[in-house]
């Protein structure tokens, strides 16, 4: 398989069953592979699902995804000069634009949600009903499901003023379960409605190759010590007599896979650079 990004060879990173949405696995086995040159994790198109299908049904876990904790973790990262102009990609339900809203009292928010079941005069439903330019852009766990992602960078950078920011998150394909549990994780982190896996290097070069330039990169994780208890017990079907944890084990622990770069998320701020 070439890769899109690319054009580059890639290799076979996981055969098996992945995750489908709330139903489960998948009733074949996809392929992920993995470029050599960039280091992007992909699935054949043809296993991956179309836009309309995870519009309707595996696109919902993004409605669900930010949800008070994760999208409170989510905001700590998120930093806007007063008076500027804000677009969210890939909205979903617009609970991280009512968030953002609350605390950036002087800013104004936009949003850009293709399923159509969010709507009002400040959301578009395509890139290219947009005529105004923003001073930034949001791309929240949405590069993973698109079919193009250098389109979609394209597109996002012509949205922006000069200068303009975005900041940008996915899941992390360095999370340290996949390297733990590469039997039970793996087909949980790879699933039909994700087409893309990203790391900080495959990123970071599709970043550049859309002209943006680097201003900041942060390790976000979403779980606390507890978790490694779970994937441990589906992995190899044991169950821990005593579990280990305090807030001060659990801090430490997530500072640890922080530093090491292995968290569940990345997300990194960049600036439009050139045209
Ligand atoms: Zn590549």
């Amino acid at each position: 398989m070439i890769c899109k990004i690319c054009d580059s060879p890639s290799e076979q990173l996981f055969n098996g069953r992945i995750r489908n949405g709330a139903k489960g696995l998948s009733k074949n086995e996809a392929t992920v592979y993995k470029c050599q040159k960039c280091k992007v994790g992909f699935l054949e198109s043809q296993e991956s699902l179309s836009l309309q299908d995870y519009q309707s049904n595996d696109y919902h876990e993004k409605f669900q995804y930010m949800q008070t904790e994760r999208s409170k973790k989510i905001l700590e990262f998120l930093n806007f000069s007063s008076n500027s102009s804000i677009i969210d990609i890939g909205a979903g339900a617009g609970q991280l634009i009512n968030e953002m809203n609350e605390k950036f009292t002087t800013c104004s928010f936009f949003g850009l949600e293709p399923s159509k079941e969010l709507s009002g005069s400040n959301i578009f439903n395509n890139f290219d009903e947009i005529k105004d330019k923003f001073h930034y852009a949001t791309n929240i766990n949405v590069i993973e499901h698109v079919d193009d992602p250098l389109e979609h960078l394209r597109s996002i950078h012509s949205l922006l003023h000069d200068q303009g920011k975005l900041y940008i998150m996915t899941p992390n394909s360095n999370d340290y379960n996949l390297t733990l549990f590469p039997k039970s994780f793996s087909q949980h982190f790879y699933r039909t409605a994700h087409r893309w896996y990203f790391n900080e290097e495959s990123l970071l070069k599709i970043l550049i190759k859309t002209k943006f330039k680097i201003d900041a990169i942060e390790y976000v994780h979403f779980y606390n010590v507890e978790n490694i208890f779970k994937w441990a017990e589906k992995e190899y079907s044991i169950t821990a007599q005593a579990r280990p944890t305090s807030p001060l084990i659990n801090e430490n622990f997530i500072k640890l896979i922080k530093d090491n770069k292995l968290s569940s998320h990345i997300m990194i701020r960049v600036q439009k650079n050139g045209n």
